[in-house]
């Protein structure tokens, strides 16, 4: 699955605000997104900036996952369980 993120740096503001925002779904990314530039960027929530912000949605690169994260341990378990 992909997730989706907007950085707020992207964002045209005067504040210079680092945050970052991810999620599994444009829905819930959008949601969290527009409280956030509600409450901190004192935006009005209107159709306009929902689809501004829409706009500045990313997909998450696959290749930032790390590649022995989501593992099992079990395969190592048994692996070291193995007699000498
Ligand atoms: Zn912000």
């Amino acid at each position: 699955m992909t997730r989706k993120y907007i950085d707020c740096r992207e964002y045209p503001s005067e504040m210079h605000c680092s945050v970052a925002i991810s999620a599994d779904n444009e829905d819930e990314l959008l949601e969290a997104a527009v409280q956030h530039a509600v409450s901190v960027h004192q935006h009005q929530d209107t159709p306009e900036l929902r689809q501004q912000i829409r706009q500045l949605f990313k997909e998450e690169s696959p290749s930032m996952d790390m590649p022995m994260s989501g593992r099992t341990g079990a395969e190592s378990e048994a692996q070291r369980s193995r007699p000498t």
